[in-house]
């Protein structure tokens, strides 16, 4: 994919962000922040079973910290919590291997935050969704 389409990408996901809002019961809710740039973000997680059914984002901060998260909730949602941890995974190495695309599987518009990893500072911004989510899924083992 070229520069110029990874901009577009993540122009689009700030503009129109997904799951955006928050949700009446859910089963989880989390927050996170990213102090280094003042990002903050609030999911709400409905789990049905191992599933997760719904999700929602409120946040504010960075075009990088809110489009990472608008592009995980699409990419998370209906998945199992064992998926959701591998995908946590495979961001995690996304993002410290250069923006190295994983063989085992599409990364979608995650995609267009491969040129994210070069940038040191920015990578927080990007991974706050993911470690937000990672707490979500201690709190759920908990209940
Ligand atoms: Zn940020």
């Amino acid at each position: 994919m070229p520069d110029d389409l990874y901009g577009e990408i993540l122009l689009d996901h700030n503009r129109y962000p997904r799951n955006f809002g928050a949700l009446e019961s859910p089963t989880v809710h989390v927050e996170g922040k990213n102090p280094l740039c003042g990002d903050e973000l609030a999911l709400d997680l409905v789990f049905d079973g191992d599933s997760l059914k719904e999700i929602r984002f409120k946040g504010q901060g960075c075009a990088i910290a809110m489009a990472s998260t608008s592009m995980m909730t699409e990419m998370l949602k209906g998945k199992s919590a064992q998926e959701i941890r591998e995908w946590i995974e495979r961001f995690k190495n996304f993002m410290r291997d250069g923006g190295a695309l994983p063989d085992d599987a599409d990364m979608g518009d995650l995609e267009a935050l491969s040129g994210i990893s070069k940038l040191p500072v920015r990578v927080k911004c990007a991974l706050l969704a993911w470690t937000t989510m990672e707490e979500g899924l201690k709190q759920l083992a908990k209940k």
